[in-house]
């Protein structure tokens, strides 16, 4: 998906405040109702009509006439309101290439006034989990706020709250800046993703340095459960930094062992097959270096701290609820963890769940929405800001 951030500045104080509209809809409904877009905008003159064929033309939006006419936010719209929010908050100025493409996540370099660049995470949950999302349905059925959108959200913010935790523990992870919606924002990674690394100057050295990490994570109360040659980069001092943390769990969870002995299995594979470290009997290789196979950390053995997490995560204002609620849609892609992209190329057309809803507003509705008119004129009203300074 392309990221043309020159659209930002084709977009009107109304696109934006459609587009926001349409944002707001989205929490109680997978299509939004044209009219309830227009009540949430409160464009005169019937203007909304006018923008949304604008944010269609971008396709910041998607039209969905299949039960009642209506529109949900595409990536790109979603996109494009965490950028004018983190650029109205003076994060960064200016997006700049993609740097990544991960399995559920876009990342690319965003550059601040004073010239430093940074890494912009947008994460794309359910871009490759569909399936996983589909079988899913029983459980989104019972909640309506249960989108991508949402998930993509969570995710942005646990990880979020993860990177900044992690660095005040001292590991070697890329310094947090903010986070707003389904968008991270951190410090550039000097160096690559291991899976790129051919040659080691110390392979023992750096091989105990990562899986010392593991070991520690499960002290501070943690698992990764994506542990691997594509989450560690290294930099050409051979310096490690830890990334991708949306999917750790807590010690106490109960296959904590099966993800903390496969995080550790994954680091022994790769050293084994592309550094030619031998963890079993010598193999009157010359080249091979070798470590003791007993040298395997045992989860058992290791005093973990078990509370660490929910505690971290408390602290950064993630509910338990919403923690709940990740950890469902992750727990699928977890169990089998494949790399597989096979799904890459599904689009935002497939993303869409089952509708739970009628189509009109029932009594609860009609509340909250007077409180989100409410909300959404404090929110717009920050969210233009910058289209005003631009013209
Ligand atoms: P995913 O969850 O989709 O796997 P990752 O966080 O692993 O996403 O990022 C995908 C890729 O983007 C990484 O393999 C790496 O090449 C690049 N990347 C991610 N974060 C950074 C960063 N802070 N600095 C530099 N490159 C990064
Ligand atoms: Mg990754």
């Amino acid at each position: 998906m392309k990221l043309d951030v020159n659209v930002l500045r084709y977009l009107s104080k109304d696109d934006f405040r459609v587009l926001t509209a349409v944002e707001m809809g989205m929490r109680n409904h997978e299509i939004v109702p044209s009219e309830l877009v227009d009540r949430i905008a409160g464009l005169k003159h019937g203007g909304t009509y006018k923008v949304l064929k604008n944010l269609l033309k971008y396709k910041l939006l998607h039209h969905d006439r299949s039960k009642y006419d209506g529109f949900r936010l595409t990536y790109l719209g979603y996109d494009f309101l965490a950028i004018k929010t983190l650029v109205n908050r003076g994060v960064f100025t200016g997006v700049g290439r993609q740097i990544g493409v991960g399995k559920e996540s876009d990342i690319f370099e965003v550059a601040q006034e004073d010239g430093t660049i940074l890494a912009m995470k947008l994460h794309r949950l359910g871009r490759t989990s569909f399936r996983a999302v589909k079988s899913k349905r029983d459980y989104l059925r019972h909640r309506s706020s249960f989108s991508w959108l949402y998930l993509s959200r969570l995710a942005a913010l646990k990880e979020f709250a993860f990177m900044k935790a992690l660095e005040e523990h001292d590991f070697p992870v890329p310094k947090a800046i903010d986070c707003n919606r389904h968008c991270v924002i951190m410090s550039l990674v000097q160096g690559y993703p291991m899976v790129q690394v051919k040659q080691l100057q110390n392979p023992e050295t750096i091989f105990e340095k990562i899986i010392g990490i593991v070991v520690r994570l499960a002290e501070h109360g943690l698992i990764h459960c994506d542990f691997n040659e594509f989450n560690i980069m290294i930099d050409d001092e051979e310096k490690i930094t830890m990334i991708d943390f949306p999917q750790m769990v807590s010690v106490s969870h109960q296959n904590a062992q099966m993800y903390f002995d496969r995080d550790i299995e994954c680091i022994f594979k790769f050293f084994r097959k592309r550094f030619n470290i031998s963890f079993q009997e010598d193999r009157d290789d010359e080249t091979e270096v070798e470590v003791d196979e007993n040298s395997r950390p045992s989860f058992y053995d290791i005093t973990k701290d078990a509370n660490a997490l929910d505690r971290e995560l408390e602290a950064s204002g993630f509910t338990k609820k919403e923690q709940n609620d990740l950890d469902k849609f992750i727990e699928g892609g977890l169990e089998k963890s494949t790399d597989s992209d096979e799904d890459e190329e599904s689009d935002d057309e497939e993303q869409t769940f089952e509708s739970n809803e009628e189509g009109s507003l029932n009594e609860m509705e009609s509340l909250q929405l007077q409180e989100e008119e409410q909300k959404r004129s404090d929110e717009v009203e920050a969210e233009v800001e910058l289209d005003d300074n631009e013209k």
